[in-house]
C-alpha cells in the first residue's frame, strides 16, 4: 500500500516562473497540460512578493511554494538592475536550496525543476541536487534565436548596420525588428547582458521547451535545434480554445489584474459581428502621455466600435473626460478577459503590442492585428506578425518614436476594410487551424509533452 502511494506521487515536478503575468500564464498552462499527460504531482513555485500580491493564486489545482527573489516586500525597482539581478540569483538559489532539501526530508522529493531561463541560476541548484532540469521559454524562436547569436557574439552588439542578416532562417531584418535590448545596447548594455544571460546553462539542461508550435517557427526552430534539444509545447492557451482535451481548462486561472468581465461582455454583445476594435497593450507597457493621447484620439475618430483596456496606472494619461465623450462608441476598461474578448464574434481586430501571449492568443482566435510594439520582443514579433505569418500590419513610428493617429486610424481601416485586411483575416485563420493540430493528440506540441512526460516516467517511476 505504502509503495503504491509513493508511485502515484512520482514524478515530482517543481514548476518556477518568472513572477509577471506574461510568464506565469504560459507556465501554468503548460503544468495543466503536464498534469493531463500523466505527471502526478506538480508544485508551483513562485516569489513571496508575488503570493502575497496576487489574491487568486490558484493553490486549488496544485501545491504551491515560495522562494525569496531579495525583495519579499517589493522595491525591486528602486535599485539598479545589476543590483536587483544579483541580489535575485543569491537569494533564489539559497532558497530554492532549502525547498528542495525540505521536499525531501518531508518524503515529497522533488525529481525534476522547470524553470524560466529569466533565473539561470536555477540550474546550477538542480544540478547540485541531481534533478532533472527543464528550460521553459515564454518568448517565441525568433527572439530565441537573436538573443542566443547574440550570446554566442555571432551576433556582434552594438548592432551598427541598418538592414541585418542574422544565421537561423530570418527574413533580412530592420534594426528597428530587433528586441529592444539589442537595438539598444549601447543605452543599457546591463540589461542587454542579463536577457543573454537566459542562454547560460541552455546547452547543459535536460530539456528546452518553447511557448511556440514546430509550424510557425519551423525554419528558426530547426536551426536553433542544431545547438540545443528545441521542443516546442504550445501555444499555451487554455484548452477550450484549442483542442477541448482538458476538461474545464477555459481560463489561465490567475490574474494580477481584476477583470471587468460583465460590463465588457454586455457591452460586445450588443455590437454588430466583425466590428469591434480591440485594443490593449498588456500587462505592463507605459506608453508616454502623448502616444496615449494619439491613440485616444484616433479610436475617437475611427468609426468602428472599440473596447480599450486602460490598466488603473495608465488612466491618468487619457485626455480629459475622455470616457464621457466617447461613451457612445467606445468602451474603456482597466482590464478585460482578454481570450473571451478574442473569441467574441463582435471582435474585428485587435489594436496589440505584440506581447507574445497576445500574438499567440490572437493567432490561436484567428484575429488580425493592428501592432503597436512598446519595448523588449515585441518589435520581433511584430516583424513576423506583418511579413512572416502576415496577418496584421505593423503601424510606422514617426522621428520622435510616436506612431501618429492618422497612422493608427489607417492602419485599423486597412485590417477592417480593405482586401489585404481579408488576406489577413484569412491567414489568421489558417494559423488558428495549424495551432489547434500542434495540441491535438500527435500533434507535434503533444509529441513533445508526451516524450518528456514518458521519460521521466521511466526514470522515476
Ligand atoms: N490580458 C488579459 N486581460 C487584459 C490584457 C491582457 O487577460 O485586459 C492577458 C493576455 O491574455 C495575456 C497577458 O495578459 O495572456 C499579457 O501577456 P503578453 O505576453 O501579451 O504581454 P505582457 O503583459 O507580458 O507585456
Amino acid at each position: 500500500m505504502e509503495k503504491k502511494q509513493n508511485e502515484q506521487g512520482k514524478p515530482h515536478c517543481l514548476v518556477l516562473s518568472f513572477p509577471l503575468q506574461g510568464h506565469i500564464n504560459p507556465m501554468f498552462q503548460f503544468s495543466k497540460r503536464l498534469r493531463h499527460t500523466g505527471i502526478p504531482k506538480i508544485t508551483l513555485v513562485t516569489t513571496k512578493f508575488f503570493l502575497k500580491s496576487v489574491q487568486n493564486f490558484p493553490d486549488a489545482c496544485f501545491k504551491v511554494e515560495t522562494i525569496s527573489d531579495g525583495f519579499d516586500d517589493g522595491g525591486m525597482e528602486a535599485v539598479k538592475p545589476e543590483e536587483a539581478y544579483s541580489r535575485c540569483s543569491e537569494y533564489g538559489s539559497r532558497t530554492l536550496a532549502e525547498l528542495v532539501e525540505k521536499l525531501r526530508s518531508s518524503g515529497s522529493p522533488a525529481d525534476c525543476v522547470i524553470y524560466d531561463p529569466f533565473y539561470p541560476w536555477v540550474f546550477d541548484v538542480a544540478e547540485k541536487f541531481g534533478l532533472m532540469t527543464a528550460v521553459f521559454f515564454t518568448q517565441p524562436n525568433s527572439v530565441n534565436c537573436i538573443y542566443f547569436n547574440a550570446y554566442t557574439k555571432e551576433l556582434k552588439l552594438p548592432v551598427m548596420e541598418d538592414r541585418i542578416r542574422i544565421p537561423g532562417g530570418f527574413p533580412v531584418m530592420d534594426r528597428s525588428d530587433l528586441p529592444s535590448f539589442i537595438q539598444d545596447h549601447e543605452s543599457d548594455p546591463t540589461r542587454s547582458e542579463i536577457m543573454m544571460e537566459q542562454f547560460r546553462n541552455v546547452q547543459r539542461v535536460d530539456w528546452v521547451f518553447v511557448n511556440t508550435f514546430h509550424q510557425l517557427e519551423q525554419e528558426v526552430t530547426d536551426w536553433l535545434s542544431k545547438f540545443m534539444d528545441m521542443r516546442p509545447i504550445g501555444p499555451t492557451i487554455p484548452s477550450m480554445f484549442l483542442d477541448k482535451r482538458i476538461p474545464d481548462d477555459s481560463q489561465y486561472g490567475l490574474s494580477i489584474f481584476t477583470p471587468i468581465t460583465d460590463t465588457c461582455f454586455e457591452w460586445l454583445d450588443n455590437q454588430p459581428i466583425g466590428s469591434v476594435v480591440y485594443v490593449s497593450f498588456g500587462s505592463f507597457a507605459r506608453p508616454t502621455v502623448e502616444q496615449m493621447e494619439e491613440l485616444a484620439l484616433a479610436l475617437k475618430s475611427l468609426d468602428w466600435p472599440f473596447l480599450w483596456v486602460v490598466r488603473a496606472s495608465e488612466e491618468s494619461k487619457l485626455p480629459k473626460n475622455y470616457e464621457e465623450e466617447i461613451r457612445d462608441k467606445g468602451l474603456v476598461v482597466a482590464w478585460c478577459p482578454q481570450l473571451q474578448v478574442l473569441k467574441h464574434e463582435a471582435v474585428g481586430c485587435f489594436v496589440t503590442h505584440c506581447g507574445w501571449n497576445s500574438t499567440l492568443e490572437a493567432l490561436s482566435l484567428g484575429v488580425p492585428l493592428v501592432a503597436m510594439p512598446q519595448w523588449t520582443d515585441q518589435y520581433t514579433n511584430a516583424k513576423f506578425v506583418e511579413d512572416v505569418w502576415r496577418m496584421g500590419i505593423r503601424a510606422k513610428t514617426d522621428d520622435k518614436k510616436l506612431v501618429g493617429r492618422a497612422e493608427i486610424v489607417n492602419c485599423v481601416n486597412h485590417v477592417m476594410g480593405s482586401e489585404t485586411g481579408r488576406e489577413m483575416r484569412s491567414n489568421s485563420t489558417k494559423w488558428k487551424e495549424l495551432a489547434r493540430e500542434a495540441v491535438e493528440e500527435a500533434g507535434s506540441s503533444d509529441q513533445n509533452i508526451q516524450e518528456f512526460v514518458s521519460a521521466l516516467k521511466l526514470k522515476f517511476c
